[in-house]
Parts: structure tokens; sequence; C-alpha cells
């Protein structure tokens, strides 16, 4: 298997060191090989050559298997360079429609709800459409015209948008969802309850108020009849009370549907229910695809280079590869070890209380694995 490398800035470097080199004990004790291509994609390389992704860089990554990614960010760059040139180009030219993030708490980290150690859940997030796909304006005047034109993999959309006010400024955006894409991220889902064995996929929508949202519900409604006889059960829920169940009971959850925008937020509030930002993983998926597979954790450009950062979500990341290509065997042995070091509590970087250092978790890890 190829897979392409790429540890970007700050503590991007650092993490990624750790998440390869358990990646390679795991595939050595498991007899398969990954080869690495590895590539400098990321800010330096930016303010060196004023590049970010180009077409031919797109056309390099394409021949790998899966990428692994770690975090890009750095204070000398506008925010928004990067994270569009580097992160979003390759969701879209790789067509990464799928943002999967297991929302599950470690046993060892500090518990932010009490007496809520039992959350373990998937939240699947639609990564293309809905209010994500860039058509609006802040400054539309009192009589206006605007042209958009969407070129997707899947459709293309032009508006154009004849806007009449009798105000001086109005705002606006436009959302989209479409047939093929909604049914494309609810069947995920579906089926990864059932590879899973989970019994429930809730759907989160607010179709009482925007109107859009119930061909998400009916397509939702569709899909969840073909998983009847595998005894998964569905739910709808309004996103304000997933919000409230995140919160109060998520020992509920099992494995959410989530549109877009409303995505975004429930995976961020799932991180900080499991109490660390350097604990969580993400991977955004085409199963016939490239997908890329990143901690949620930035560059955090005041810890870089004093070897400190919580590697976890990178090995993590590193997990969810692995199981998106067909290794989960391997997938689950980091992380039962990561469980392990994680609940024994020995060994600990700074931000879950410790004093270790990144690269000892990275070791504690694999004498775990080893030993398992
Ligand atoms: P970026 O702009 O690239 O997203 P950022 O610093 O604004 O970077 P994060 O990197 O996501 O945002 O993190 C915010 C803060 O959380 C960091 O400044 C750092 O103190 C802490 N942090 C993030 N990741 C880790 C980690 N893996 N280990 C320890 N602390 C972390």
């Amino acid at each position: 298997m190829k897979v392409a490398l790429i540890p970007g800035d700050g503590i991007g470097k650092e993490v990624m060191a750790e998440g390869k080199k358990v990646i390679d004990a795991v595939s050595e004790k498991l007899n398969f090989e990954i080869s690495w291509n590895e590539y400098n994609f990321g800010a330096e390389r930016y303010l060196k050559e004023g590049k970010t992704l180009t077409e031919d860089d797109l056309k390099e990554l394409s021949k790998n298997n899966a990428i692994y990614f770690s975090a890009i960010g750095d204070t000398r760059v506008k925010p928004g360079i990067l994270e569009k040139g580097i992160l979003l180009a390759m969701r879209f030219y790789f067509d990464e429609y799928i943002n999967l993030r297991p929302i599950k708490f470690f046993e060892g980290v500090q518990e932010i709800l009490k007496n809520k150690k039992n959350i373990d859940f998937y939240a699947v997030r639609e990564n293309t459409e809905d209010f994500y796909i860039g058509i609006g304006s802040n400054e539309a005047k009192k009589k206006h015209k605007d042209e958009f034109e969407i070129l997707r993999t899947i459709y293309n959309v032009k508006f154009n948008l004849d806007i009449e006010s009798d105000k001086d400024e109005i705002a606006y955006q436009i959302g989209i969802l479409s047939r093929k894409g909604c049914e494309r991220i609810i069947r995920y889902a579906f089926e990864l309850a059932k590879r899973k064995n989970f019994d429930l996929v809730t759907g989160v929508d607010k179709a009482n108020v925007l109107n859009f949202y119930a061909v998400w519900r009916k397509i939702f409604d569709e899909i969840s009849k073909d998983y009847i006889n595998d005894k998964i059960k569905s739910e709808y829920l309004y996103v304000d009370a997933a919000a409230m169940f995140f919160v109060l009971k998520p020992e509920r959850f099992k494995v959410l549907a989530i549109p877009n925008m409303f995505g975004d937020i429930l995976t961020d509030l799932g991180a900080g229910i499991c109490g660390s930002l350097g604990t969580a993983a993400s991977g955004n998926i085409n199963p016939k695809g490239v997908s890329m597979f990143e901690p949620i954790h930035g560059s955090a450009p005041d810890i870089a280079g004093k070897g400190i950062a919580n590697p976890v979500g990178q090995i993590l990341a590193g997990a969810m590869m692995l199981d998106e290509l067909k290794k989960s065997d391997a997938a689950n042995l980091m992380i039962k070890a990561v469980e392990y070091v994680l609940k024994e509590g020995k060994v600990r970087t700074p931000d879950l209380g410790g004093s270790a250092k990144t690269a000892d978790v990275g070791n504690e890890v694999i004498k775990k694995i080893k030993e398992m």
C-alpha cells in the first residue's frame, strides 16, 4: 500500500513522526507493508515558492492509496490561504464527501461531563454541500445581480440571482442538498453501523424551519428501510435536540448522519465532551477514491518545537486510515494500545496532566502493541 505522508507545519511534524512510527510497528507485527511517500506541502513551501497545492501535486497525490496528514498553519501566513489551498483543495479534488469523526472518551483523560465515561460513537458529517458551497454575499446592494456556478463530480448547478431590496445592505447565503449527495452520505452512515454492529443511526436536521432539510429527512427515511433486516433502528433529531443530548445523554448515540454545517458544529462539541483536542482524529473519506486522515487539532505554534505535543490524535487518525484500507485488525490493535497507555496514565503529555514527551507516548504505544 502506498501512503502519502504530509507532516505539514508546527507540531504536525512532531506528532506525525510518532504516527508513522506506530503504523510501521503495527504493520511489522501483522505482516503487511506500507510504502510512504513524503511531501513538504505547508507553510514553509508556500513562503518559499508561493505555492499551496498545484494540479501536478494533486495528480502526484492521487498515485497513493490514502493520505496521512497532520496539520498546517503558520503565524506568517494569512489565515485561510493554506486551509483553502491545501485542505479544501484535496477535499474537493478527491471528492472526499464523508467527514468521519469518532467521538470517544478515553479513560485517563479528564472527564468533562460528570459520570459520562461511556461515550463511544461516530459522527458522519457530509463534507461537500449545504451552506458550505460558497454561494453567498455580504455586500448585496439595493439592486444587485449575482451569478454562481457550482461544478462538482456529481452535478453542476448555476444560480442567476436578481436581488432587489429597499435597504442598502443585505447579506445572504444559499445552501444546496442534492439527492445523490444525501444518498451517498446517509448510506455510508448505515453501512458503518452495519460494519461496526451498531443498532441505531440518528439522522440530524432542522427540517421544521429550513425547508431544504426535508429532502435530507426523506432520503434518510428511504435508506433506513434497506437496513431493517440488519436490525438497525433509525431516528431523527432536530439539531438543537441533538446538541442537548450530546451533553445530557451522549451514551445514547451510535452513528449520526449530519449535514455539513450542523456537522461542523456538533463534531467540535463531540471533541469537547471527550475532553481533549489532542486525542481526536478525523477522516475525509471517498470510499472509492483517495481518502485523507488527520488529527483534529491544528499546528499549535505556541507549543511547536518543544516536543510536548500529544500525538494520540495523529496515531488514532492512522488507525482510522488502516481501518479504511481494510486493515481493521491493525487499526484495532492501535486503538487498544492507545487506550491502555491513556488508562495506565504513566506516560502522558502535559495537556493530559503528565510530563512525558511526544516521542515517549509513541514509544509506549509501540511497546504495548508488541506486548499484545
Ligand atoms: P491552527 O491555526 O493551525 O488551527 P491553532 O493553534 O490555532 O492552530 P490548534 O492547534 O487546533 O489551533 O490548538 C489550539 C491550542 O490547543 C494550541 O495552541 C495548543 O496549546 C493546544 N493543542 C492543540 N493540539 C495539541 C496537541 N496535540 N497536544 C497538546 N496541545 C495541543
